[in-house]
């Protein structure tokens, strides 16, 4: 290819939308551009890049017996309806794109693939003898993001593989589990991504056992903890910890304690010298579900400590199990109780022994509170929490005393923490990193086949519903991903196995016939070898041709300038090194024995990432 036809536009200056570096990198190279908000266009170069990402996907699946397939991206709602999903992915937060068409009948734009890929197993799977079978497809996934944002990273239509496996017990389920994992591995690896897995929260797509692979780098947007020996690794939504120790509050029998004003725990710990872990902290929330009233809650959770959304949000599915799926959690407030002709609340002091009364004239939501405690706060002996009553606090409270309303079953609802000691290995504690979530592997069950209906025979000839995984991989913002881990001041450094092209060939000076005539005739030679090569044949100067040629990140840069009168030609590694003058006439095969040395991604052992 020459650059001169490759529709190459890049950016001298900084794009003002962009944030992150791999999103203005992309950008100025010419690889993408925006058409709406996290909607983009994958120009010819990123287009390359997309495509060999892809292979490698295709490559690693088929070794491990997956089929590819293509499903459609146009989905019928009541595919939806009979998971129970609809309504979760549609209204309040929902992020499925949906429309009606022209006989009025709802469709979904598919985020994802299990209900439709289910249907098809109910369909097509009738007897043990058929399973396991694994399926997966590459194609464009549109979720309407509530913050699209970083490029293809975030984006509202962007390029998934999504495959999913089906068994006939579970045993068969973990191995295609971990054979997807190893597989995962070697794809990131190849792509030349630095990637870890991690344990991960299954979210609204259910089941139980589930891995995330990151790609560490400061813009991600997950946060992963893990122990500096890498035996533990999680994400912070699903992560667990011990708490630090609390403070002992002396014992002393319960009293009152004025603390007019004061309505925070720092407030509290300045005016009395209490230490936060002395205190119980208590949250008012109101939970809207697809179906049914809205569910007040009330939280209990230690001073110290801070409230995972994520494990709220699994603490509150499994337990209001009448109402569809959980739509959105916010905070109460003065305003919401008036709405609902509710007496108001002593915000500030707040006890987990808020009476269910304060509740029973509420007009759209239950009329009583669901209590959700807390480990760290059920562990503790004697506390300080609010009274219940504006301006006083309990001291030396507790649960015994504040009664049987009050003290609920202990659940993990706290955020665990940098710092905080590993729960399988004490003497180890948590680092924080950051990472892009390029990878997420699954063991669904039978959530999606009972609801759907998919079953088969066994070979005793019973009924039985299908077992399932599913396994995504963020085709596009792994590229991107990439860019983030691998680039410097001047621009990308692609990996051979997925650079657009392997080879650049620059003509310093198009006006000199020497200059070209090697530049052509070493391009014929490396396209002959097999070579993915460009050549910039521009009319620009070389300064502006070399500044380009940094910025797009090709591995290998062939330069033709005044030492092709001598028959030579400098070549330029992307990713360090030294130039090297070689002999024009030998420069084809160096080249080709370099790429094909990286082309597969397998060059180096490490399998970025704990198993
Ligand atoms: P996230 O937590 O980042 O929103 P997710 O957990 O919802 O992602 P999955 O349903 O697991 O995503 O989708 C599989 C993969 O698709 C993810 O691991 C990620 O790499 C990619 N992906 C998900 N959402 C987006 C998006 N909006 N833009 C680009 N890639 C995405
Ligand atoms: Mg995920």
């Amino acid at each position: 290819m020459r650059s001169s036809r490759l529709l190459l536009v890049t950016l001298r200056d900084e794009p003002a939308e962009a944030e992150i570096v791999s999103h203005r990198l992309l950008l100025r190279a010419g690889f993408i551009r925006r058409v709406s908000a996290g909607v983009y266009a994958y120009l010819p170069l990123m287009w390359r890049v997309l495509r060999k990402v892809s292979a490698i996907v295709r490559q690693e699946m088929e070794t491990i017996g997956a089929l590819e397939a293509l499903l459609p991206q146009l989905q019928p709602a009541e595919l939806w309806q009979r998971s129970g999903r609809w309504a979760g992915y549609t209204a309040g937060e929902g992020i499925m794109f949906h429309l009606q068409d022209r006989q009025g009948r709802e469709m979904g734009l598919g985020p994802t693939h299990e209900e439709v890929v289910t249907a098809l197993a109910a369909d097509l799977l009738r007897s043990y003898r058929q399973l396991p079978v694994c399926v997966y497809q590459i194609q464009s996934k549109f979720r309407d993001e509530i913050r699209p944002r970083f490029g293809l990273m975030r984006a509202r239509e962007f390029i998934m593989k999504d495959g999913y496996s089906f068994h006939a017990d579970e045993a068969c389920l973990r191995r295609a589990y971990a054979e997807m994992d190893g597989a995962y591995r070697r794809i990131f690896q190849r792509c030349g991504l630095r990637a870890v897995a991690v344990e991960a929260d299954s979210g609204a797509i259910g089941g139980s056992a589930s891995q995330e692979f990151m790609v560490t780098a400061e813009a991600g947007e997950d946060l992963i903890l893990a122990t500096p020996d890498g035996r533990y690794a999680a994400n912070q939504e699903r992560a667990v910890s011990l708490a630090p120790e609390a403070v002992p509050l002396p014992p002393q029998p319960c009293r009152e304690l004025s603390t007019p004003g004061q309505e925070t725990i720092d407030d509290l710990c300045e005016a009395h010298g209490f230490h936060p872990s002395q205190i119980v902290k208590v949250l008012l929330l109101l939970a809207r579900f697809a179906e049914g009233a809205p569910q007040p809650v009330l939280v209990s959770l230690r001073g110290d400590q801070q409230l995972n959304a994520v494990k709220l949000a699994n603490a509150l599915q499994a337990r209001v199990n009448d109402r569809g799926a959980l739509l959105q959690v916010m905070p109460i407030e003065a305003e919401a109780l008036g709405k609902e002709d509710l007496e108001p609340l002593p915000f500030g002091s707040l006890g987990p022994h808020l009476e269910d009364d304060q509740f029973a004239g509420a007009r759209s939501w239950t009329p009583r509170l669901l209590r959700l405690t807390d480990a760290t706060a059920s562990a503790l002996p004697s506390f300080v929490c609010g009274a219940n009553r504006p301006g006083v606090h309990l001291v030396g409270a507790t649960w015994q005393e504040l009664g049987p309303t009050a003290a609920t079953e202990a659940l993990d609802l706290r955020e665990a923490q940098a710092g905080d000691r590993c729960v399988a290995d004490p003497s180890q504690r948590l680092e924080a990193a950051r990472g892009i979530e390029v990878g997420h592997i699954f063991q669904l069950g039978r959530k999606y086949s009972e609801a759907l209906g998919a079953t088969f025979t066994t070979e005793q000839g019973e009924e039985q519903a299908l077992w399932m995984g599913c396994y995504g991989i963020g085709v596009s913002r792994l590229a991107q991903a990439a860019v983030e881990q691998l680039h410097d001041a001047q621009g990308i450094r692609w990996p051979v196995s997925i650079a657009p092209f392997e080879v650049i060939i620059v003509i310093a000076n198009i006006q000199d016939a020497t200059q070209v005539t090697v530049a052509e005739a070493l391009y014929e030679n490396l396209r002959g070898l097999g070579v993915e090569t460009l050549l910039d044949d521009r009319p620009e100067r070389a300064g502006v041709k070399f500044k380009d040629a940094d910025l797009v990140g090709i591995p290998f840069r062939v330069v033709v300038g005044r030492g092709a009168a001598a028959g030579e030609v400098e070549v330029v590694c992307r990713h360090g090194g030294d130039p090297e003058t070689l002999a024009a006439a030998a420069a084809g095969d160096w080249l080709r024995e370099r790429v094909r040395r990286e082309r597969s991604g397998l060059l180096d052992d490490s399998l970025g990432g704990d198993p």
